[in-house]
Protein backbone atom coordinates (compact mmCIF):
# COMPACT_ATOMS: atom_id res chain seq x y z
CA UNK A 1 0.00 0.00 0.00
CA UNK A 2 2.97 2.26 0.93
CA UNK A 3 3.95 1.85 -2.89
CA UNK A 4 0.87 2.94 -3.80
CA UNK A 5 0.77 6.10 -1.85
CA UNK A 6 4.40 7.03 -3.27
CA UNK A 7 3.22 6.16 -6.83
CA UNK A 8 0.22 8.87 -6.31
CA UNK A 9 2.73 11.47 -5.07
CA UNK A 10 4.75 10.93 -8.21
CA UNK A 11 1.22 10.78 -10.18
CA UNK A 12 0.72 14.30 -9.27
CA UNK A 13 4.23 15.74 -8.82
CA UNK A 14 4.95 15.85 -12.49
CA UNK A 15 2.57 18.20 -14.51
CA UNK A 16 2.62 16.12 -17.14
CA UNK A 17 0.13 13.76 -18.51
CA UNK A 18 1.82 11.24 -19.76
CA UNK A 19 4.28 10.74 -16.87
CA UNK A 20 0.30 11.01 -15.33
CA UNK A 21 -0.95 8.00 -16.82
CA UNK A 22 2.25 6.09 -16.93
CA UNK A 23 2.42 6.35 -13.26
CA UNK A 24 -1.36 5.55 -13.21
CA UNK A 25 -1.19 2.16 -14.59
CA UNK A 26 2.42 1.85 -12.14
CA UNK A 27 0.55 1.98 -9.42
CA UNK A 28 -2.80 -0.18 -10.43
CA UNK A 29 -0.22 -2.58 -11.26
CA UNK A 30 1.38 -2.78 -7.95
CA UNK A 31 -2.12 -2.34 -5.54
CA UNK A 32 -3.83 -5.13 -7.92
CA UNK A 33 -0.88 -7.44 -9.59
CA UNK A 34 -3.57 -8.02 -12.54
CA UNK A 35 -2.62 -9.64 -16.20
CA UNK A 36 -2.88 -6.44 -17.49
CA UNK A 37 -3.77 -2.62 -16.80
CA UNK A 38 -4.21 -0.29 -19.26
CA UNK A 39 -5.26 3.43 -20.10
CA UNK A 40 -7.15 3.74 -23.59
CA UNK A 41 -8.43 6.93 -25.07
CA UNK A 42 -11.76 7.34 -27.49
CA UNK A 43 -9.52 9.61 -30.46
CA UNK A 44 -10.74 10.11 -33.88
CA UNK A 45 -13.99 11.40 -36.22
CA UNK A 46 -17.48 10.19 -35.00
CA UNK A 47 -18.57 7.09 -36.35
CA UNK A 48 -14.92 6.41 -37.37
CA UNK A 49 -13.54 6.16 -33.07
CA UNK A 50 -10.81 4.00 -32.25
CA UNK A 51 -8.44 3.11 -29.23
CA UNK A 52 -5.40 5.19 -28.43
CA UNK A 53 -3.08 3.27 -25.65
CA UNK A 54 -1.46 5.83 -23.43
CA UNK A 55 -0.21 2.78 -21.19
CA UNK A 56 -0.66 -0.61 -21.11
CA UNK A 57 1.17 -2.86 -18.46
CA UNK A 58 1.00 -6.23 -18.80
CA UNK A 59 2.81 -8.82 -16.43
CA UNK A 60 6.35 -9.20 -16.77
CA UNK A 61 6.68 -5.66 -18.39
CA UNK A 62 9.36 -3.93 -17.26
CA UNK A 63 7.78 -0.45 -18.55
CA UNK A 64 4.54 0.56 -20.31
CA UNK A 65 4.28 0.68 -23.51
CA UNK A 66 1.71 3.60 -25.21
CA UNK A 67 0.55 4.88 -28.67
CA UNK A 68 3.24 7.04 -29.99
CA UNK A 69 1.42 10.79 -29.92
CA UNK A 70 1.16 11.37 -33.90
CA UNK A 71 -0.17 7.73 -34.08
CA UNK A 72 -1.80 7.09 -37.88
CA UNK A 73 -5.71 6.57 -36.78
CA UNK A 74 -6.04 3.97 -39.63
CA UNK A 75 -3.34 1.42 -37.52
CA UNK A 76 -5.24 1.95 -34.24
CA UNK A 77 -7.61 -0.88 -33.21
CA UNK A 78 -11.65 0.43 -34.11
CA UNK A 79 -13.38 1.46 -30.95
CA UNK A 80 -16.37 -0.48 -32.38
CA UNK A 81 -13.92 -4.14 -31.93
CA UNK A 82 -14.34 -3.78 -28.22
CA UNK A 83 -18.05 -2.55 -27.17
CA UNK A 84 -17.41 -3.32 -23.19
CA UNK A 85 -15.19 -0.35 -23.60
CA UNK A 86 -17.61 1.40 -25.19
CA UNK A 87 -20.36 0.79 -22.70
CA UNK A 88 -18.34 1.79 -19.83
CA UNK A 89 -17.42 5.34 -21.78
CA UNK A 90 -21.18 6.16 -22.62
CA UNK A 91 -22.33 4.99 -19.67
CA UNK A 92 -20.05 6.59 -17.61
CA UNK A 93 -19.87 3.20 -14.79
CA UNK A 94 -17.62 0.39 -13.87
CA UNK A 95 -18.07 -2.50 -15.42
CA UNK A 96 -16.63 -5.75 -15.08
CA UNK A 97 -17.34 -8.62 -16.97
CA UNK A 98 -15.95 -12.21 -17.57
CA UNK A 99 -13.58 -12.54 -20.99
CA UNK A 100 -13.08 -16.07 -21.52
CA UNK A 101 -11.13 -17.19 -18.39
CA UNK A 102 -9.97 -14.31 -16.81
CA UNK A 103 -11.98 -10.85 -15.80
CA UNK A 104 -11.95 -7.25 -17.05
CA UNK A 105 -12.72 -4.06 -15.09
CA UNK A 106 -13.40 -1.36 -16.82
CA UNK A 107 -13.24 2.39 -15.16
CA UNK A 108 -14.16 5.60 -17.27
CA UNK A 109 -11.81 8.41 -17.60
CA UNK A 110 -13.69 11.62 -17.41
CA UNK A 111 -12.69 15.32 -17.80
CA UNK A 112 -14.88 18.12 -16.13
CA UNK A 113 -16.06 18.37 -19.79
CA UNK A 114 -16.48 14.41 -21.32
CA UNK A 115 -15.14 11.54 -20.74
CA UNK A 116 -12.19 10.34 -22.82
CA UNK A 117 -11.51 7.36 -21.93
CA UNK A 118 -11.09 3.76 -19.91
CA UNK A 119 -8.64 1.96 -17.75
CA UNK A 120 -8.90 -1.37 -18.06
CA UNK A 121 -8.13 -4.06 -15.70
CA UNK A 122 -7.44 -7.85 -16.72
CA UNK A 123 -7.38 -10.04 -13.58
CA UNK A 124 -8.02 -14.22 -13.10
CA UNK A 125 -10.50 -13.42 -10.41
CA UNK A 126 -13.39 -10.84 -10.70
CA UNK A 127 -12.14 -7.47 -8.58
CA UNK A 128 -13.55 -7.52 -4.87
CA UNK A 129 -15.69 -4.47 -4.06
CA UNK A 130 -13.23 -3.06 -1.88
CA UNK A 131 -10.78 -2.73 -4.55
CA UNK A 132 -13.04 -1.63 -6.57
CA UNK A 133 -13.46 1.08 -4.31
CA UNK A 134 -9.28 1.44 -4.19
CA UNK A 135 -9.11 1.52 -7.89
CA UNK A 136 -12.16 4.47 -7.76
CA UNK A 137 -10.48 6.51 -5.04
CA UNK A 138 -7.45 6.45 -7.02
CA UNK A 139 -9.01 7.47 -10.26
CA UNK A 140 -10.83 10.28 -8.31
CA UNK A 141 -7.38 11.85 -7.53
CA UNK A 142 -6.33 11.57 -10.97
CA UNK A 143 -9.47 12.88 -12.70
CA UNK A 144 -8.93 15.93 -9.75
CA UNK A 145 -5.32 16.49 -10.98
CA UNK A 146 -5.92 16.49 -14.69
CA UNK A 147 -8.97 18.97 -13.69
CA UNK A 148 -6.12 21.36 -11.94
CA UNK A 149 -3.70 21.00 -15.59
CA UNK A 150 -6.84 21.51 -17.67
CA UNK A 151 -7.04 24.51 -15.66
CA UNK A 152 -3.82 25.81 -16.67
CA UNK A 153 -3.57 25.11 -19.21
CA UNK A 154 -6.68 25.27 -21.45
CA UNK A 155 -8.79 28.55 -22.50
CA UNK A 156 -12.03 28.41 -20.07
CA UNK A 157 -14.56 29.12 -22.99
CA UNK A 158 -13.43 27.20 -25.94
CA UNK A 159 -11.58 24.40 -23.99
CA UNK A 160 -8.80 24.57 -26.50
CA UNK A 161 -5.20 24.83 -25.31
CA UNK A 162 -4.17 28.48 -24.22
CA UNK A 163 -1.52 30.71 -25.51
CA UNK A 164 0.55 29.98 -22.20
CA UNK A 165 1.32 26.08 -22.89
CA UNK A 166 2.77 26.74 -26.79
CA UNK A 167 6.45 27.12 -26.37
CA UNK A 168 6.64 24.19 -24.05
CA UNK A 169 3.87 22.03 -26.28
CA UNK A 170 5.18 22.94 -29.95
CA UNK A 171 8.94 21.77 -28.07
CA UNK A 172 7.54 18.71 -26.89
CA UNK A 173 5.74 18.05 -30.41
CA UNK A 174 8.10 18.95 -32.86
CA UNK A 175 11.15 17.07 -30.58
CA UNK A 176 9.70 13.59 -30.31
CA UNK A 177 12.16 11.22 -31.06
CA UNK A 178 10.69 9.02 -34.66
CA UNK A 179 12.56 6.40 -33.07
CA UNK A 180 11.32 5.90 -29.83
CA UNK A 181 9.46 2.57 -29.28
CA UNK A 182 6.34 2.59 -29.67
CA UNK A 183 3.40 0.34 -29.70
CA UNK A 184 1.79 1.19 -32.94
CA UNK A 185 4.60 2.25 -34.73
CA UNK A 186 8.05 0.07 -36.76
CA UNK A 187 10.67 -0.31 -33.87
CA UNK A 188 12.93 1.86 -35.73
CA UNK A 189 10.92 5.10 -37.05
CA UNK A 190 14.30 6.35 -39.35
CA UNK A 191 13.72 3.02 -41.22
CA UNK A 192 10.38 3.24 -42.67
CA UNK A 193 10.11 3.88 -46.11
CA UNK A 194 7.09 6.22 -46.58
CA UNK A 195 6.75 10.10 -46.73
CA UNK A 196 8.31 11.45 -43.38
CA UNK A 197 6.11 13.72 -41.78
CA UNK A 198 6.61 17.35 -40.49
CA UNK A 199 5.15 20.11 -38.53
CA UNK A 200 3.32 22.77 -39.86
CA UNK A 201 1.53 25.75 -38.27
CA UNK A 202 -1.15 28.04 -38.71
CA UNK A 203 -2.72 30.96 -37.36
CA UNK A 204 -6.56 31.82 -38.19
CA UNK A 205 -7.95 34.74 -37.23
CA UNK A 206 -11.71 36.11 -37.65
CA UNK A 207 -12.84 38.36 -39.92
CA UNK A 208 -14.24 41.43 -38.96
CA UNK A 209 -14.75 39.98 -35.62
CA UNK A 210 -14.89 44.18 -33.98
CA UNK A 211 -18.27 43.79 -36.15
CA UNK A 212 -19.69 40.66 -34.46
CA UNK A 213 -19.32 42.31 -31.18
CA UNK A 214 -20.47 45.82 -32.38
CA UNK A 215 -23.86 44.41 -34.02
CA UNK A 216 -24.51 41.65 -31.30
CA UNK A 217 -22.81 42.40 -27.90
CA UNK A 218 -19.91 40.15 -26.51
CA UNK A 219 -21.69 36.81 -25.58
CA UNK A 220 -22.87 36.39 -28.50
CA UNK A 221 -19.31 37.09 -29.98
CA UNK A 222 -18.03 34.75 -26.87
CA UNK A 223 -21.09 31.71 -28.56
CA UNK A 224 -19.20 32.30 -32.08
CA UNK A 225 -15.79 32.13 -30.68
CA UNK A 226 -16.72 28.57 -28.93
CA UNK A 227 -18.72 27.52 -32.37
CA UNK A 228 -15.28 28.07 -34.28
CA UNK A 229 -13.33 26.32 -31.80
CA UNK A 230 -15.73 22.86 -32.11
CA UNK A 231 -15.47 23.94 -36.24
CA UNK A 232 -11.35 23.49 -35.08
CA UNK A 233 -11.49 20.47 -33.77
CA UNK A 234 -14.00 18.08 -36.20
CA UNK A 235 -11.53 20.28 -39.14
CA UNK A 236 -7.90 18.80 -37.87
CA UNK A 237 -6.99 15.45 -36.52
CA UNK A 238 -7.34 14.26 -33.16
CA UNK A 239 -3.13 14.95 -32.49
CA UNK A 240 -3.02 18.44 -34.02
CA UNK A 241 -2.59 20.46 -31.21
CA UNK A 242 -4.89 23.27 -31.11
CA UNK A 243 -4.82 26.78 -29.12
CA UNK A 244 -7.10 29.63 -28.71
CA UNK A 245 -4.36 32.34 -28.44
CA UNK A 246 -5.92 35.67 -27.94
CA UNK A 247 -9.52 37.29 -28.60
CA UNK A 248 -10.33 35.77 -32.06
CA UNK A 249 -7.10 34.36 -32.96
CA UNK A 250 -6.67 31.04 -32.81
CA UNK A 251 -3.43 28.34 -33.68
CA UNK A 252 -2.83 24.41 -35.02
CA UNK A 253 0.43 22.58 -34.75
CA UNK A 254 -0.05 19.77 -37.10
CA UNK A 255 1.74 16.85 -38.48
CA UNK A 256 1.03 16.05 -42.13
CA UNK A 257 3.58 14.18 -44.57
CA UNK A 258 3.39 17.24 -47.57
CA UNK A 259 2.23 21.14 -47.57
CA UNK A 260 -0.63 19.93 -49.53
CA UNK A 261 -2.10 18.30 -46.92
CA UNK A 262 -1.69 20.82 -44.63
CA UNK A 263 -3.06 23.41 -47.17
CA UNK A 264 -5.96 20.75 -47.31
CA UNK A 265 -6.72 21.03 -43.63
CA UNK A 266 -6.41 24.50 -43.51
CA UNK A 267 -8.76 25.19 -46.67
CA UNK A 268 -11.68 22.92 -45.01
CA UNK A 269 -11.79 24.89 -41.74
CA UNK A 270 -12.26 27.63 -43.96
CA UNK A 271 -14.82 26.23 -45.85
CA UNK A 272 -16.65 24.35 -42.65
CA UNK A 273 -16.75 27.96 -41.18
CA UNK A 274 -17.97 29.68 -44.34
CA UNK A 275 -20.57 27.41 -44.14
CA UNK A 276 -21.38 27.31 -40.87
CA UNK A 277 -24.73 29.36 -40.40
CA UNK A 278 -24.00 30.72 -36.60
CA UNK A 279 -26.80 31.35 -34.33
CA UNK A 280 -28.02 35.29 -34.97
CA UNK A 281 -24.76 36.21 -36.08
CA UNK A 282 -25.13 34.15 -39.81
CA UNK A 283 -21.66 33.69 -41.71
CA UNK A 284 -18.21 34.22 -41.03
CA UNK A 285 -15.38 33.50 -42.52
CA UNK A 286 -11.62 33.47 -41.43
CA UNK A 287 -7.87 34.11 -42.89
CA UNK A 288 -5.49 31.56 -42.75
CA UNK A 289 -1.70 31.31 -42.85
CA UNK A 290 0.63 28.84 -42.46
CA UNK A 291 3.98 27.52 -42.34
CA UNK A 292 6.19 24.57 -42.28
CA UNK A 293 8.23 24.01 -38.75
CA UNK A 294 11.73 24.04 -39.82
CA UNK A 295 15.03 22.61 -38.34
CA UNK A 296 15.85 24.57 -35.09
CA UNK A 297 13.33 27.03 -35.76
CA UNK A 298 12.03 28.61 -32.48
CA UNK A 299 7.88 28.77 -31.36
CA UNK A 300 8.29 32.59 -31.95
CA UNK A 301 10.00 32.70 -35.25
CA UNK A 302 7.32 29.54 -36.47
CA UNK A 303 4.35 32.15 -35.02
CA UNK A 304 6.29 34.70 -37.25
CA UNK A 305 5.74 33.47 -40.27
CA UNK A 306 2.32 32.10 -40.26
CA UNK A 307 1.22 35.75 -39.10
CA UNK A 308 3.11 37.26 -41.68
CA UNK A 309 1.36 34.83 -44.05
CA UNK A 310 -2.14 35.46 -41.91
CA UNK A 311 -1.73 39.46 -42.38
CA UNK A 312 -0.73 38.88 -46.21
CA UNK A 313 -4.28 37.06 -46.55
CA UNK A 314 -5.96 39.80 -44.42
CA UNK A 315 -4.31 42.33 -47.25
CA UNK A 316 -5.47 40.25 -50.06
CA UNK A 317 -9.39 40.33 -49.26
CA UNK A 318 -9.70 38.05 -46.05
CA UNK A 319 -11.69 34.46 -46.28
CA UNK A 320 -8.28 32.46 -47.41
CA UNK A 321 -5.79 30.25 -46.81
CA UNK A 322 -1.86 31.59 -47.87
CA UNK A 323 1.36 29.20 -47.37
CA UNK A 324 4.10 31.62 -46.13
CA UNK A 325 6.67 29.56 -48.46
CA UNK A 326 4.29 29.91 -51.48
CA UNK A 327 4.16 33.70 -50.73
CA UNK A 328 8.13 33.75 -50.49
CA UNK A 329 8.17 32.18 -53.59
CA UNK A 330 5.87 34.53 -55.71
CA UNK A 331 7.61 37.44 -54.25
CA UNK A 332 4.76 38.58 -52.28
CA UNK A 333 7.30 38.22 -49.08
CA UNK A 334 10.74 38.08 -48.29
CA UNK A 335 12.34 35.20 -46.84
CA UNK A 336 13.16 35.62 -43.32
CA UNK A 337 17.24 34.13 -43.18
CA UNK A 338 17.68 37.25 -46.19
CA UNK A 339 15.87 40.02 -44.26
CA UNK A 340 17.69 39.30 -41.35
CA UNK A 341 21.06 39.31 -43.23
CA UNK A 342 19.91 42.30 -44.82
CA UNK A 343 19.10 43.89 -40.97
CA UNK A 344 22.57 42.79 -39.92
CA UNK A 345 24.59 45.45 -42.39
P1 LIG B 1 -9.75 41.64 -39.13
O1 LIG B 1 -10.59 41.03 -40.21
O2 LIG B 1 -8.76 42.60 -39.65
O3 LIG B 1 -9.10 40.59 -38.27
O4 LIG B 1 -10.76 42.48 -38.23
P2 LIG B 1 -11.20 42.19 -36.73
O5 LIG B 1 -12.33 43.11 -36.42
O6 LIG B 1 -11.48 40.74 -36.54
O7 LIG B 1 -9.87 42.44 -35.98
P3 LIG B 1 -9.42 43.33 -34.78
O8 LIG B 1 -8.12 42.77 -34.31
O9 LIG B 1 -9.45 44.76 -35.19
O10 LIG B 1 -10.52 43.09 -33.66
C1 LIG B 1 -10.62 41.93 -32.92
C2 LIG B 1 -11.80 42.09 -32.00
O11 LIG B 1 -11.99 40.89 -31.25
C3 LIG B 1 -11.63 43.16 -30.95
C4 LIG B 1 -12.52 42.71 -29.82
O12 LIG B 1 -13.77 43.38 -29.89
C5 LIG B 1 -12.77 41.24 -30.13
N1 LIG B 1 -12.42 40.35 -29.03
C6 LIG B 1 -11.19 40.06 -28.54
N2 LIG B 1 -11.27 39.16 -27.54
C7 LIG B 1 -12.58 38.83 -27.40
C8 LIG B 1 -13.31 37.94 -26.53
O13 LIG B 1 -12.76 37.23 -25.70
N3 LIG B 1 -14.66 37.87 -26.70
C9 LIG B 1 -15.30 38.63 -27.62
N4 LIG B 1 -16.63 38.52 -27.74
N5 LIG B 1 -14.64 39.48 -28.44
C10 LIG B 1 -13.30 39.58 -28.34
MG1 LIG C 1 -9.81 39.36 -36.72
MG1 LIG D 1 -7.01 39.51 -34.62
Amino acid sequence: MSEVVDHLAEMTGFRDRDVMDVTLVTALRELLEPLSVAIYRCVGEPGEERWLTRARLAQGDAVPTADPLWAESARLPLASDFPARLECLHNRKMLQLPAGNHWLALFPIATDREVVGVVEIETSEALAPNLQRIVGGVLRIYHNFQGLLDYSERDTLTGLLNRKTFEDSFLKAVSEAPSLKHSAQPDDGRRHDGPHPQHYLGVIDIDHFKRVNDNFGHLIGDEVLLLLSRLMRSSFRFHDLLYRFGGEEFVALMRCDDPQDAAQAFERLRQNTENYLFPQVGHITVSVGFTLVKPGDSPSSAFDRADKAVYFSKQAGRNQVNSHADLVQAGHLQEESRASAVELF
